[in-house]
């Protein structure tokens, strides 16, 4: 690797390039992500505990919402991984599932629905009130869908490009890395983000001497400040020693999955094709499009539903792509005054 600033600006750069190279990298391993696969996150939480443990991250308490069995809420400055709790209630067809009342031996009313594969089970939720309503009858459905968010790691990515410190830059592994020792707290990339990801620190809780190995994670005692802006790092120390990200390392159905981002798009392309093969028709992809908005994401989804229902925004635009275009009009407004008035100033002297 050929290590340079990784801090050059990348709103110029078209959709869906590379980069690391766009910013200054000559030489550089594969772009890293991840691929996670909502449909079989059973919500242990094992990857928020996993960041908060490798990243020495406060604890966010042990309230529950109120809404949810959630105690989190969201990404933060002390939430770089974050898992959703959403409990559904929708409409659906009876499959003449049968009641809790009825004899074994009686079976389902009506004829028997196919019986889907483990996942397409999983997906499509458990049939709700009433069991034993007869096939083709509507019932009520109630499912839980579990996602585990985390920073995108855009390939345009907006918290980079409004940074005037240099605190956030491009990792040679296309990842975007926040440096806490340089960052000044303006807070700029905060808005900048379209997903909500990154967040400044309140009250310095970090208890960085109560981390685990700083020598090898490189925490850095400036973590601890007030107001620094924070977010997943993609465990870029754990990166540079060839290791797994913590939260990719500790989930146990793989539903958090890492490697190079063009083998992930491919996995989650099969994924989803066998998802909906298999009767699971709401399955979609979110961010391994490098045509939307932010040139395609490192860290990308399978969602189940609509990007809404998880607390994402459905078309995410980074915030700075017309920044070239606005100064590009903003030169000739200032070329066409500049000029009327050297006219006229000329005019008036003859
Ligand atoms: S998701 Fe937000 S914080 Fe993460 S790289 Fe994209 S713009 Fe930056
Ligand atoms: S990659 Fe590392 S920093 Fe990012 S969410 Fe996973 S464990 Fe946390
Ligand atoms: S560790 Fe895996 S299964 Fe558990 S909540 Fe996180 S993503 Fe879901």
């Amino acid at each position: 690797m050929t290590a340079t600033t990784g801090h050059r600006r990348n709103f110029v750069a078209p959709p869906g390039s590379d980069p690391a190279a766009d910013s200054g990298w000559t030489e550089s391993p594969a772009r890293q992500g991840f691929f996670t696969d909502t449909s079989i996150c059973i919500g242990c939480k094992a990857c928020e505990v996993a960041c908060k443990e490798w990243n020495a991250l406060p604890a966010d308490g042990m309230d529950l919402l109120g809404s949810s069995y959630d105690n989190t809420g969201a990404l933060g400055a002390t939430t770089w991984r974050h898992v959703a709790f959403i409990e559904q209630r929708r409409p659906a067809v009876s499959l003449g599932m049968p009641g809790f009342d009825r004899p074994a031996s009686a079976g389902p009313a009506g004829a028997a629905a196919p019986a889907p594969d483990g996942a397409a089970a999983s997906a499509r939720g458990q049939a709700a009130e009433p069991l034993g309503a007869p096939v083709g009858d509507p019932v009520e459905e109630f499912r839980w869908l579990m996602s585990s968010d985390v920073c995108k790691h855009c390939t345009q990515a907006g918290c980079l490009d409004v940074c005037p410190t240099g605190s956030l830059f491009r990792s040679e592994f296309g990842t975007v890395v926040v440096q806490d020792d340089i960052c000044n707290g303006c807070g700029y990339c905060v808005p900048a983000c379209p997903f909500g990801v990154i967040d400044r620190r309140e009250n310095g809780a970090a208890t960085i001497a109560t981390g685990p190995t700083p020598e090898i994670s490189g925490l850095h005692p400036e973590r601890a400040k007030d107001g620094i802006a924070q977010k997943c790092t993609l465990c870029y120390d754990r990166l540079d020693a060839g290791a797994t990200p913590a939260c990719a390392q500790a989930c146990p159905t793989q539903s958090i999955q890492f490697g190079d981002v063009d083998e992930l798009r491919e996995r989650a392309a099969a994924r989803l094709t066998a998802l909906q093969g298999a009767g699971v028709g709401e399955a979609r992809l979110y961010g391994a499009d490098p045509a939307d908005g932010v040139g395609g994401t490192g860290a990308m989804f399978l969602l189940l539903d609509e990007p809404e229902v998880y607390g994402l925004p459905p078309d995410p635009v980074v915030p700075t792509r017309d920044l070239p275009a606005m100064w590009r009009q903003a030169a000739l407004a200032a070329g066409a005054l500049l000029g009327g008035a050297a006219l006229s100033f000329l005019g008036r002297r003859r």
